[in-house]
């Protein structure tokens, strides 16, 4: 008999990518889980990782918290020497990949922990704490949502939901 993990299960989701991580979880394994991935999409779209994209997803992937692009142009430019044309051209590039989604709240940047399900509409929990943020699984645009948008003759492209709040962890260490 099968055991009873399902693909629902938060911790298969994407190859080892946490829904919503511990503190103490092994991030490489998410790092490179995103990173392998991203390989994967480029080549199959004929398209090139270049090392600047690369490092850019990298950097964004350091952690599940959110980065802003002028960090990432800091982080960058101990390696190389960057304009932020380059980078604002690299971040696109991962953006219109669905390797990487863009915050609008904070503007800032996050690793896509569902890159399979594209395209999708993220729908984030981010916690004002601790700043860990946390991609739900891609869920459709509600039917009303649509409607209404319809009605106004508004086409929708894309969606980000974004819900502050506060994290397990930051609720156990101080309620
Ligand atoms: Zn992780
Ligand atoms: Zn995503
Ligand atoms: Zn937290």
């Amino acid at each position: 008999m099968r055991d009873h993990t399902t693909t629902a299960d938060p911790d298969q989701q994407q190859a080892g990518i946490p829904l919503f991580p511990s503190p103490d979880h092994a991030h490489h394994r998410c790092r490179n889980a995103a990173l392998q991935h991203a390989a994967r999409v480029c080549k199959s779209h004929g398209l090139r990782l270049t090392r600047l994209r690369r490092q850019t997803l990298e950097m964004i992937w350091k952690s599940h918290r959110p980065v802003k692009a002028y960090a990432l142009l800091a982080q960058l430019s101990v390696q190389r020497k960057l304009a932020p044309p380059s980078l604002y051209r690299a971040l696109h590039f991962l953006e219109q990949q669905g390797l990487i989604h863009r915050l609008r709240s904070t503007r800032s940047f996050i690793g896509c922990s569902h890159p399979a399900t594209t395209p999708h509409s993220g729908q984030f929990l981010i916690c004002i704490r601790c700043d860990t943020v946390a991609e739900l699984p891609g869920l459709p645009i509600t039917p009303g949502t649509q409607r209404t948008a319809t009605s106004l003759g508004f086409a929708i492209d894309r969606a980000t939901v974004e819900f502050l709040g506060q994290c397990q962890t930051c609720r156990t260490l101080a309620p």
